[in-house]
């Protein structure tokens, strides 16, 4: 079966490396899926989930923001700002980061804040939330 090669590394780590037959990444304007045969593409990243289908069909999740990925002759590279296994995900931090944003969007937390920076926050936030609300990951549990 034909396959893609594929990793996903930050600054600190190596996430993930090991064929997969499907995987979707979070592209600046949207999700996009890739098989394998796919046509040469660099493109940046954003804000979402990485779903990699393995070979037997079982899907791993990630989330990342920022940074590229590129994708040549089956060969597919995630180099994310930041990324996390979905299971590492620390979903009372997220919830804290959430509030914190959405304080300072609000106006409620005293201080001069950079509003796009606080958004960015918040989406960060609310990708990890969503992606632990998806996979069945409940508040409080223990990593
Ligand atoms: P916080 O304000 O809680 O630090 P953040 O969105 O500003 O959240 P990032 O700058 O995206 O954090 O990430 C900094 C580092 O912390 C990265 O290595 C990232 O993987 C990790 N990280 C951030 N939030 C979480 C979380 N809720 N669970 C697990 N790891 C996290």
């Amino acid at each position: 079966m034909p396959a893609i090669e594929f990793t996903l590394v930050t600054p600190g780590k190596k996430l993930f490396a090991g064929n997969v037959s499907w995987v979707q990444v979070p592209a600046r304007d949207g999700y996009m899926g890739f098989l394998p045969g796919h046509a040469p593409l660099v493109s940046l990243a954003g804000t979402g989930m990485i779903t990699c289908r393995m070979e037997g069909g079982k899907e791993k999740i990630f989330t990342m923001s920022g940074g590229y990925f590129e994708i040549h002759l089956n060969r597919m590279t995630v180099m994310a700002d930041v990324a996390e296994h979905v299971e590492s995900i620390d979903l009372e931090r997220a919830e804290k980061a959430r509030q914190r944003a959405l304080d300072r969007i609000r106006g409620t937390l005293p201080g001069d804040w950079d509003i796009d920076r606080a958004h960015a926050a918040l989406l960060r936030a609310l990708n990890r939330i969503g992606a632990c609300q998806n996979c069945g990951i409940l508040p409080g549990r223990k990593n």
